[in-house]
């Protein structure tokens, strides 16, 4: 099997195994790590067919993972992908009008950010031992509410690690929040910034650069690392589901080889779509990967224009960048981001692997707000398509499929599910599609709850996860009875400028 190593966008020089790109989560010079090359999956299709999850994610792995030893990586497989799950199948699909949704939320905090989470803290413990890391490894996690939780519940009391997560103080669901508050474990915290998601990023980010802090955390024993998608480790098990789901339906006979199956992601930061492209180019015969966002949609103008703006909305009449851009807290709040990390590991591809064009992309978006692509650039983005849904068309979507199907989806995915209308009676494509389904609707029960019937806005968020319960005759998540009566155990609020003597004051130095 072909050795890969991983490099920074923003420099090729630098080159690093799996395990060490793992630990290191962010390059030094803040470019995100990238495979020299894509890998291509070296077994068939026919054969996948019949492995279970684990079987398809060591298939998967392996062929991006390359220093891990077979022993190692099934290990921390084994790990991840267990009882945790409320199904064997990990990553179900339910077909409801004409679309799969492949739910990505049976894991321990039941939104899709598990399915990556449950292994990271293996993959790291593991690549720590491999490279005799001496020091304690501290994740720095910012979360626009999902992450968070799936990180903390899978490094807490994980010996060798310590955990912080900032959250936007007003900008995640009241489940989310108390998810987060009420973690328990010797070596984490939480904490709520007043900002939004893009401060908590861009203040972790300045951390990972911030030589004068690392060099005087080793001191005393620290590194850090990341648990966002920025982190290899992060992205490489979320490329699994999209080549299992595509197995899954040739088993069931419901594509064939020769068909092409579409994925529809609803999308944030970018991690999630970039795995179903990374799948693509192992070999899953992708037609359209349809990115979706909501009413920051940020992402729907660049795919349109090649422009990427933070700062400016374009004008959807003509085109122009003209008013500004602002901020929208939402009711899919993980997917409020106006600055996805994980769109420059696309873009790098687009600039042809160019690491210098690549770093003066991002000193523009830095420094200027935006940046562009050229034509050249621009011709790579075609694989895709994109459009965005907005509040409206969103709880529509979400009281539509109830009363067609009585099929209850989340906020996050309505938001894809209305985008891949949207592109099915523009394209009148029929291929098969997947829908990334991201949350289980009991994390969102008030929004999901208000969109199928407006009364339900005034009622308390517990009520209506009875309610929830009542119509959609699914079964009470574990992730829901346990914060039912949980303790909150943060109550840490702080101003942006303020995390890095946070982080300090967390590891008592
Ligand atoms: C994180 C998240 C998203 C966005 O995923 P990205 O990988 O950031 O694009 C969408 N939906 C839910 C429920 C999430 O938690």
């Amino acid at each position: 099997m072909k050795n890969i190593m991983y490099h920074s966008t923003r420099n090729n020089e630098v080159r690093l195994s799996a395990s060490k790109a793992v630990l290191k989560g962010l390059a030094d010079d803040g470019g995100l790590f990238v495979p020299d090359e894509l890998p291509k999956l070296d077994i068939s299709f026919e054969k996948l067919s019949d492995m279970d999850y684990k079987g398809v994610a060591y298939e998967v792995m392996k062929l991006f993972l390359t220093d891990y030893t077979e022993d190692e990586l099934k290990y921390c497989i084994e790990h991840a992908y267990d009882a945790k799950f409320d199904t064997e199948e990990i990553a179900p699909l339910t077909y409801a009008d004409g679309v799969y949704y492949l739910e990505l939320f049976h894991g321990a905090t039941i939104a899709f950010k598990d399915m990556a989470l449950s292994i990271l803290p293996y993959l790291m413990t593991t690549a720590a031992k491999k490279n005799d890391l001496k020091e304690e490894i501290v994740i720095l996690t910012a979360t626009s509410g999902d992450t968070g939780k799936a990180a903390l519940a899978g490094f807490a009391d994980v010996p060798g690690t310590r955990i912080a997560v900032f959250y936007p103080k007003n900008g995640v669901s009241p489940v989310q929040e108390k998810q987060m508050v009420t973690q328990k474990g010797k070596n984490v915290k939480v904490i709520g910034i007043k900002g939004n998601f893009d401060d908590a990023q861009t203040g972790v980010k300045k951390m990972f650069n911030d030589s004068a802090l690392k060099d005087e955390l080793k001191e005393k024993g620290f590194v850090f690392s990341s648990a966002n998608s920025i982190n290899i480790g992060r992205l490489v098990p979320q490329v699994v589901y999209y080549v299992y789901s595509y197995t899954r339906l040739l088993k069931n006979g419901k594509l064939s080889e020769k068909d092409k199956i579409n994925f529809t992601v609803p999308t944030g930061n970018f991690g999630n779509i970039l795995a179903a492209y990374y799948a693509k180019q192992l070999g899953v015969p992708v037609g359209r990967l349809i990115c979706a966002s909501n009413s920051n949609r940020v992402l729907t103008d660049f795919f349109m224009t090649g422009r990427y703006d933070r700062t400016k909305e374009m004008d959807l009449a003509s085109g122009n960048f003209e008013s500004e851009r602002k901020f929208m807290l939402t009711e899919s709040p993980s997917m409020d981001i106006l600055i996805s990390s994980n769109l420059e590991r696309l873009v790098y591809l687009a600039l042809g692997s160019d690491d210098k064009k690549d770093a003066a992309l991002m000193k523009d978006l830095n420094e200027k707000g935006f940046y562009e692509l050229d034509d050249n650039a621009k011709s790579f983005l075609k694989d895709f398509e994109y459009g965005f849904a907005d509040e409206e068309k969103t709880s529509a979507k979400i009281k539509a499929l109830y009363e067609d199907t009585g099929y209850v989806i989340d906020t996050h995915t309505a938001v894809a599910s209305a985008v891949y209308d949207d592109y099915k009676k523009r394209s009148g494509d029929e291929t098969v599609t997947v829908i990334a389904s991201t949350a289980s609707p009991y994390k969102f029960a008030k929004s999901v709850m208000s969109a199928i019937d407006a009364a339900n806005k005034d009622r308390e968020d517990f009520a209506l996860i009875d309610d929830l319960k009542e119509i959609s005759g699914t079964e009470l998540p574990q992730a829901i009875k346990d914060i039912k009566e949980a303790d909150v155990l943060h109550d840490t609020v702080c101003e942006i400028s303020e995390m890095p003597s946070e982080v300090k004051a967390f590891l008592g130095v």
